[in-house]
């Protein structure tokens, strides 16, 4: 008896601690799997039609990353005022989860500022970033992070990034920082603040660690066709991945193919064309850091389509030739697509408005 009981207790102390350990190894596993980092990368082409990635696909010799995505929806990109959006609000639709007036930045049909995605990001003490072919100032990025009652307002655009906690920003634009009607220099307001300010593309790139304001134009960068580093966008998002991958929390990152548009504006097939190589490298590159992250959410979309471009008759995969027609020099009204890539993709399928991105990217994070 003595001895069965010595043996039940060593049983019961050998049980205790396989219990205690599996249930500590089971909450910690919990703990973890809870403080995975969440991270969004939103590529935003601007202008960005079916038949402008088609057109990219062509000069590709028949190939795209888009092909990676296994999760596709349509965007509906009407503004509040006009069956056909501009960029603004576009992306402010995309920001904010509210249709607003054409011109508007960040700011509702009433002109009051309305919350971004990235403002919602940086109250979370998440890292956030930009990375853009314009002026940082310009209307699709304006609009993460500025609230102007109108786009054509780059000096108090630019002012707006200071009043923000942004970890890094890649883009032109410089004038808007250190050439104002105001006489202030916004480089050396952000330098005080604790960026590290470079205003060329070599020594944005050598930026290794901390924050970062990039400047790789004093306003325009150059298009591909005419000679922008064909690394510079590719290079520029991968460096700003890397910059803000300490954050235990996650991530915001809104990368933009900006001049697809201006491309389209111009009638000009050999400028999409260039920018769409441009913009496709990039999201491959996204796609293989997300492929290998594993919780990384890749969104790919467009604020609207610009031209009216169809591809004609003569287009060639064999000659990556497109034969292009246009039907219009400002944007059109016709639906957008959604790719979507990794955690959370599901949820990007079907038909629905633009302003539902915000919704879905909200969903993803847990913010509310
Ligand atoms: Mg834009
Ligand atoms: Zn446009």
């Amino acid at each position: 008896m003595k001895q069965l009981g010595s043996h039940s207790r060593v049983l019961f102390t050998l049980f205790t601690v396989i219990f205690l350990t599996a249930f500590t190894l089971h909450a910690k596993k919990k703990k973890s799997e809870e403080k995975k980092p969440r991270k969004i990368i939103l590529m935003i082409g601007d202008g960005m039609g079916l038949a402008q990635i088609c057109a990219g696909t062509v000069a590709n010799g028949g190939y795209s990353h888009f092909q990676r995505f296994k999760v596709i929806g349509l965007s509906r990109t009407s503004s509040a005022d006009d069956y056909i959006t501009d960029s603004a609000a576009g992306a402010t639709a995309i920001s904010t989860g509210k249709k607003t007036y054409n011109k508007a930045i960040g700011v509702g049909v009433d002109s009051l500022p309305l919350k971004t995605i990235l403002e919602y990001a940086e109250e979370n003490k998440y890292a956030t970033g930009m990375v853009v072919t314009c002026p940082i100032t310009h209307a699709t990025p304006a609009s993460f992070i500025a609230h102007q009652a109108s786009r054509s307002m780059d000096e108090q655009i630019a002012l707006d990034f200071l009043k923000t906690d942004i970890d890094v920003f890649i883009g032109g634009g410089k004038i808007f920082f250190d050439k104002r009607a105001d006489g202030r220099n916004l480089l050396t307001e952000l330098s005080a603040k604790g960026y590290q300010v470079k205003t060329d593309t070599a020594s944005v790139a050598a930026v290794k660690n901390g924050k970062l304001a990039g400047f790789i134009a004093d306003k325009d960068p150059k298009a591909v066709y005419l000679g922008r580093d064909t690394s510079y966008l590719r290079n520029a998002t991968l460096q700003a991945i890397q910059l803000m991958s300490n954050n235990l929390n996650g991530f915001f990152l809104m990368v933009e193919g900006s001049q697809i548009d201006w491309g389209g504006h111009e009638n000009n097939i050999e400028y999409i064309t260039a920018e769409m190589l441009d913009f496709n490298r990039t999201i491959g590159a996204v796609l293989d850091y997300a492929a290998n992250d594993g919780n990384t959410l890749v969104i790919v979309t467009a604020d609207h389509e610009t031209g009216g471009l169809s591809l004609n008759e003569g287009t060639s995969y064999r000659q990556k030739k497109v034969s292009a027609k246009f039907s219009s020099k400002a944007h059109t009204g016709i639906m957008v697509p959604v790719f979507a890539f990794g955690p959370g993709s599901e949820q990007f399928a079907g038909i629905y408005e633009n302003t539902e991105l915000f919704y879905k990217m909200m969903k993803f994070y847990g913010f509310r």
